[in-house]
């Protein structure tokens, strides 16, 4: 048959083959459909062919036929395709056909005469008295007497009628040992099968009928003509059928025609194998004809077989025939026996008639169905109405929280007709539902939205827009995003605002000329509240003293004092200050330009300009930018370490460099001070600097291209494992970087690294790329993972912004001297990175951090 049947005998004792017919037979459907087609239907299938139906065990069936094994009754209606006629109990004594009823004489155990409640079977003396009439010749009179034999009172014994009304014999046995037993008659039903119901010979005569290939099987004239009489019989209950709009039932009756021809042509097979054709079949080259009687016959059958359908289905009285047989039938049954049962069961299911709006083919509600088709209406244009297309039961059959059994879409089109006018409208010829959603606020249509479907039209139109996107097709279709799409800061990591970086678009607390013409008072007062000075509650020297309000002392201004008995000490307002010095003396410089020069270096002026307009000398701008820087130093690097990168919620994307800075020139060595950038893109106050070990290469002496050095070379993969893990270690980021060898291969727990290539020949700088990230970061390196574990981010490649903080690191941050040692170049570095972090804030406010973070540290 097919690659099906290659599968061997299975444990179940069938062939596949023969569960695959069984199933043809029982069910009508097959997955070798398209082959059964082929040989039964089709243009040119004559109208009488052959098929055969039924169900192939022909031991077990042959067996019960003959009555064998199992109890007639229930085999009756199988029996009634062969035979018709009441039940007959296997023990049942029977005369048919021909064959001569036998007999067998079986014991009858205590046991059973007492269960049967035989009791006069204890003795033949009780057996007479109980099987011959009273008033007979008196029992004593009578003697005991058994034939010759050994039988009593007779070789064929009293009759008698069991409870199930079969008919028995009875009679006693005188056993070889002079010991007495009870038998009774039974049926023998294993007998020979005479010479003209041989099944084989049969067959054979069927196979002859056969012999040659493609014999046709023909209606004749007459047989012909009434097979067309036939069939429009069954054509007019089709259309009785349909003006009932009971489409089931047409459809079954519709089919009966071919079922007749088929019967008729299996009747006339059974004839010529029974030797009861009509026709001649000897000769070969002619045509089997199907005659008129033949017709008739399966006409009678098949009205008997529809007859059987339709009580089972519930339809009764569809055919005179079947009115009679249901007559028959209440008549017959037992009041409440399963068969009634079976019958009201099949009755309470209504027929398809219309949609029943409480109880879909679902069993969920309508409001719960028309809901969800409606929410997946969509525009058929920009201004055309709402409508739902029949091709949505799809997508909430899709949706099997609730639903009991996927939809058809009969189911949607009774819906959408039961759908009210004040709703919407079913359009037959687009097969669709079209929604007449109102512009505005329309009560009614609000109502019977609420009553049929339990949503309100607010919420079902920001449902609408919410998914509108997702559904269109043709946006679906473009799944690779455009260029601009892609911002090359995401979105929600986008605090950065580049045009307030730029000093015109800034405003800070205060001018220099308020630092200039502000009293003493208010300059100080101001400084604090801002906190470039720091409001003392306790003493800085002793830790402990409580502290007097600001007064103005004669000779030291103002000041403070400890209240402390021990130490009564007199409190500067800028005392043990990061950058602001106290001294006396020569080297005595006024609060007030001390706060200048803070100023000017929250403002990025070289020490020359801060030197012209402050009026200060040189060397004290140098000390006090100098005081300035070391405080930034500190500050810095403890502020870099504390704030971790990325926030484990979402995929954060970072960047990755490292920069080299010259440095001091040490006989044939050339110093090189290496920093590692670290900056989570669009966020400038992510920027970590991590000084790296400086290393030294030699000059070139001699040849072509002397007095240059070598490269430092790039960041080893131990010393980038080192500080990789000590900041990104298991924060999920996404970290973008050059092609370093260090970058590619070491990997660190939660961290997927994405490389730019800058090597010929394809280099890819800022490439459009797919990322497939897992949802969990403990599993950043863990090969394939299942699709529901990840998630899609699509991100331009590159490291432009770091690239863009070494360019102002060395445009701007660095001295312009060669001749830089390691202090100047790293206080250098961390006051970069400071007025990057503040870079769009108020620097001078800004400053305030670093006095609180220094003081802090000295209270705690
Ligand atoms: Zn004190």
């Amino acid at each position: 048959m097919s690659k099906k049947s290659s599968g061997g005998p299975d444990t179940s004792g069938q062939t596949p083959n023969s569960s695959w017919a069984n199933r043809l037979m029982q069910t009508g459907t097959s997955s070798h459909e398209t082959k059964t087609n082929g040989s039964l239907g089709g243009i040119d299938s004559p109208s009488v062919c052959t098929a055969v139906s039924g169900n192939f065990h022909p031991g077990v069936c042959v067996e019960m036929l003959r009555g064998l094994r199992g109890d007639h009754g229930c085999m009756t209606k199988a029996r009634m395709f062969f035979t018709s006629g009441a039940p007959v109990q296997p023990h049942a004594e029977y005369e048919s056909c021909g064959v001569r009823a036998q007999v067998m004489f079986c014991p009858i155990p205590d046991v059973l005469r007492d269960l049967l409640n035989l009791k006069c079977l204890s003795s033949p003396e009780e057996a007479q008295k109980f099987f011959l009439p009273a008033g007979n010749d008196p029992s004593d009179s009578i003697g005991i007497e058994f034939s010759e034999d050994g039988y009593f009172p007779d070789t064929d014994g009293w009759k008698y009628v069991l409870p199930d009304g079969v008919a028995t014999r009875i009679r006693f046995r005188r056993r070889n040992d002079d010991d007495i037993v009870a038998e009774w008659s039974m049926a023998v039903r294993d007998i020979d099968i005479p010479e003209e119901y041989n099944l084989e010979a049969a067959a054979s005569r069927l196979a002859d009928a056969f012999e040659l290939d493609q014999r046709e099987l023909r209606f004749t004239d007459d047989a012909n003509l009434a097979f067309q009489s036939y069939s429009a019989y069954f054509n007019i209950l089709v259309a009785q059928a349909r003006q009932d709009e009971d489409i089931g039932q047409a459809a079954q009756l519709g089919c009966c025609p071919w079922k007749l021809g088929m019967l008729s042509a299996s009747l006339a097979l059974w004839d010529i194998a029974w030797q009861q054709s009509e026709a001649p079949v000897a000769d070969q080259t002619q045509p089997v004809l199907v005659t008129v009687n033949v017709v008739s016959r399966a006409f009678g059958l098949l009205e008997i077989l529809e007859s059987i359908v339709a009580t089972m289905s519930g339809h009764s009285g569809t055919t005179a025939f079947t009115s009679v047989a249901a007559a028959a039938e209440a008549t017959r049954k037992r009041k409440q026996s399963d068969e009634d049962h079976l019958s009201a069961q099949l009755q309470q299911s209504s027929p398809d008639r219309s949609w029943d709006p409480q109880a879909q083919h679902s069993g969920i509600l309508d409001t719960e169905l028309l809901r969800r088709l409606l929410m997946k209406a969509e525009k058929d244009s920009d201004t055309g109405p709402y409508i739902v297309k029949s091709r949505a039961i799809y997508n909430v059959a899709r949706q099997k929280d609730k639903l009991a059994k996927p939809l058809a879409v009969s189911d949607f089109r009774s819906l959408a007709r039961a759908v009210p006018t004040t709703l919407g409208s079913y359009d037959e010829s687009k097969d669709c539902l079209i929604l007449a959603f109102p512009k505005d606020n329309n009560d009614e249509f609000d109502i019977a939205l609420l009553d049929h479907a339990k949503i309100s039209s607010s919420a079902l139109q920001a449902f609408w827009q919410n998914n509108c996107d997702k559904r269109k097709g043709k946006k679906r279709a473009t799944k690779k995003p455009k260029r601009q799409d892609v911002p090359y800061i995401p979105v929600e990591q986008q605090l950065d605002d580049m045009t307030k970086a730029e000093l015109r678009h800034q405003k800070w607390c205060v001018s220099f000329a308020d630092l200039v013409q502000w009293s003493e008072k208010k300059l100080i007062t101001y400084l604090i509240s801002i906190g470039i000075l720091w409001k003392f509650v306790r003493c800085p020297h002793c830790k402990t003293g409580k502290v007097c309000t600001l007064f103005s002392h004669s000779s030291r201004g103002w000041v403070q004092r400890c209240k402390g008995w021990k130490c009564r000490k007199f409190i500067l307002p800028h005392s043990q200050h990061p950058f602001f010095t106290c001294a006396w003396g020569q080297a005595h410089i006024p609060l007030r330009q001390q706060v200048q020069v803070l100023f000017c270096n929250a403002a990025r002026l070289g020490s020359g300009q801060v030197h012209i307009l402050t009026g200060l000398g040189a060397k004290a701008v140098q000390s006090l930018s100098q005081r300035w820087r070391q405080a930034l130093v500190r500050f810095v690097e403890q502020q870099q370490d504390s704030k971790p990168f990325g926030n484990l919620q979402r995929w954060v994307e970072c960047e990755v460099d490292e920069v080299t800075l010259r440095g001091k020139r040490c006989g044939n060595r050339v110093a090189w001070h290496q920093y590692l950038g670290l900056l989570e893109r669009g966020n400038r106050r992510s920027l970590v600097l991590v000084k790296m070990k400086i290393r030294t290469t030699s000059v070139k002496r001699t040849g072509s291209g002397k007095g240059s050095t070598g490269p430092a070379g790039p960041i080893s993969k131990e010393e980038w494992k080192r500080i990789g893990s000590r900041y990104l270690k298991n924060r999920k980021i996404l970290l973008h970087s050059d092609g370093a060898r260090a970058y590619r291969y070491v990997k660190i727990p939660g961290v997927v690294t994405d490389a730019v290539k800058h090597k010929k020949p394809r280099p890819v700088y800022a490439a459009l790329w797919k990322h497939r990230l897992p949802r969990d970061q403990a599993k950043a390196h863990s090969g394939s993972l299942k699709q529901s574990e990840t998630d899609v981010m699509w991100v331009q490649k590159g490291t432009q912004l770091i690239d863009n903080v070494w360019r102002q690191l060395k445009l701007v941050g660095l001295p312009k001297s060669t001749k830089a040692d390691e202090a100047t170049i790293e206080s250098r570095v961390r006051e970069f990175q400071f007025h990057h972090w503040n870079a769009e804030v108020d620097k001078f406010k800004a400053a305030s951090s670093v006095v609180a973070a220094h003081y802090s540290t000295m209270f705690c």
